[in-house]
């Protein structure tokens, strides 16, 4: 599982990420060449940052 997640959301994502996974997420700033394709899972700002289980 992956989450997308702006600036303001990224607090959110760790949690709902903890929530259904049961493991402490892994964060890492979403690359350049896709920062410009990538919502935030919540808002429609760019993602910033994707969290993932692994
Ligand atoms: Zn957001």
């Amino acid at each position: 599982m992956k989450i997308y997640s702006c600036q303001m959301h990224i607090d959110q994502a760790l949690d709902e990420l903890i929530e259904k996974e049961e493991v402490y997420p892994i964060m890492k700033a979403v690359p350049e060449f896709e920062k410009l394709s990538t919502k935030c899972t919540y808002c429609k700002e760019s993602a910033l940052y994707v969290v993932a289980n692994k």
